[in-house]
């Protein structure tokens, strides 16, 4: 073998693919009900879009993109999540003059990060995403939960926690953020290097470091539900109350702070509780962000949006033993006896096709029998046999698989009388 698929990536096969197109089938259904449109963005963006948006000290900008030099000398960057681009395009299209405000958004496609691959993490992940942008209403933030849930329960997932935070306002983060430099700065030395360089630019990251989730200090460190300012703390309240009104169930976890820079107020990440699911148990993350369209020359205008990847989707139906719908079968073979034979079927097939009937037949010059065993793998429900005799009177021979059955019909009314019998 000369060549593999790069590390981190992998090829979707047709068994697989069958299942991403129900997931994605889901996904179109539940944003169609909940009115949100489907937008899609270049798969690369200038780089300094997400070193502005995404924030420069985050992992994710500081390790994991994907970053080249185009032929004209201009540094372009493989998406590597979704919020920054609608955004850029939110501004770019002048969305915010859109009479129907806010502007609701979802996009499914590639992403990309240089990660180190494990179960559940991969260097190119499909992303499916919402964004509302243009309403500071916290019933969007409950709408916008509410959709990644519909999402999960319409895949038949149960074992689900949405974790909720709020992050407050840009007030309140800078007091919090203040008081975490004060905390940690005398024990910074104890702390990874990522840790120290996080300090002064980024303290809330320290939070959520995996090197040094055990250190004390940790979970000593000032919480952020006691820098919330009243309107802050009044926001988060009515979200809470208007997820309570959907029955949506939550536990509020303090230290729930997301990796991407720009979000405040609601946080929140939705977790598999599945046995099965593997250590990876973030399903879905998102939370809101005013003032990122701000941030790169547009209007203000308050935004909040999720994502989940396909991929963990798929690895919590697993974990869940749901299974999905069978793959539809293929409607009829043409098995054919003789050259004579061949061309009648061939033209038979394409008209059976210009129907809409899943059909095919042989091309590979098989026996009879050969051709009989390809119509049982692939579960015809009707064989069509078309011999040297057929060809003489103008008619094939229909068989009905289920039951055995079989009848003697004229060429002209092939497809009409085939179409009809069909299970469909
Ligand atoms: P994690 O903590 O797992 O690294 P994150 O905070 O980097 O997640 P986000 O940027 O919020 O994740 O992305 C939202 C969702 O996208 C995640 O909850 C997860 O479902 C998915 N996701 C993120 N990175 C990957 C990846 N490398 N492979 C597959 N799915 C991913
Ligand atoms: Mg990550």
């Amino acid at each position: 073998m000369l060549f593999k698929v790069p590390r981190g990536t992998q090829d979707i096969l047709p068994s697989e693919t069958w299942k991403w197109q129900q997931v994605e089938s889901i996904i179109k259904h539940v944003s169609d009900a909940f009115r949100y449109k489907e937008i899609r963005t270049p798969i690369f963006e200038q780089t300094e879009l997400f070193q502005r948006l995404v924030g420069e000290t985050t992992d994710v900008v500081q390790k994991e993109m994907y970053t080249f030099t185009d032929k004209g000398n201009r540094s372009m960057t493989l998406r590597p999540e979704g919020t920054a681009p609608v955004v850029r395009s939110f501004v770019e299209n002048k969305m915010f003059g859109i009479p129907d405000q806010p502007v609701k958004l979802f996009y499914v496609g590639p992403m990309f990060r240089y990660e180190r691959q494990q179960a559940g993490r991969y260097r190119q992940f499909v992303q499916f995403g919402a964004e509302a942008i243009g309403s500071a209403d916290p019933a969007i933030d409950a709408e916008v939960i509410a959709l990644a849930m519909n999402v999960y329960q319409r895949a038949g997932l149960t074992d689900l926690k949405l974790v909720l935070n709020s992050l407050g306002d840009t007030e309140c983060r800078k007091a919090h953020k203040d008081a975490l430099i004060a905390h940690f700065t005398p024990h910074i030395d104890e702390f990874c290097s990522d840790c120290k360089s996080r300090l002064d630019m980024n303290p809330l990251r320290i939070l959520d470091c995996k090197v040094d989730s055990g250190n004390p200090l940790i979970a000593t460190a000032p919480s952020l539900p006691n820098y919330l300012n009243e309107d802050s703390a009044a926001y988060f309240e009515q979200v809470k109350s208007y997820l309570d009104d959907l029955n949506i169930s939550y536990v509020v976890d303090a230290n729930l702070v997301r990796g991407l820079d720009y979000y405040n107020h609601t946080a929140f990440e939705i977790m598999s509780t599945s046995k099965g699911f593997g250590a990876i148990t973030t399903l879905c993350g998102g939370g809101r962000y005013n003032g990122l369209a701000e941030d790169i020359g547009g209007p203000s205008a308050p935004g909040i949006g999720f994502a989940m990847s396909i991929e963990r989707l798929l690895l919590a139906m697993n974990a869940e033993g749901k299974s999905f719908d069978e793959e539809p079968n293929l409607e009829v073979y043409i098995v054919t006896l003789g050259d004579d034979a061949k061309r009648p079927g061939f033209k038979l097939l394409n008209e059976l096709r210009k129907s809409g009937i899943r059909s095919d037949m042989d091309y590979m010059d098989r026996k009879m029998k050969g051709q009989m065993k390809s119509a049982d793998r692939l579960n015809a429900e009707i064989v069509v046999v078309i011999g040297e005799d057929e060809v003489a009177e103008d008619v094939a021979m229909v068989r009905n698989m289920s039951d055995g059955t079989q009848e003697k019909i004229a060429t002209s009314e092939l497809v009409g009388k085939i179409t009809s019998s069909l299970k469909r």
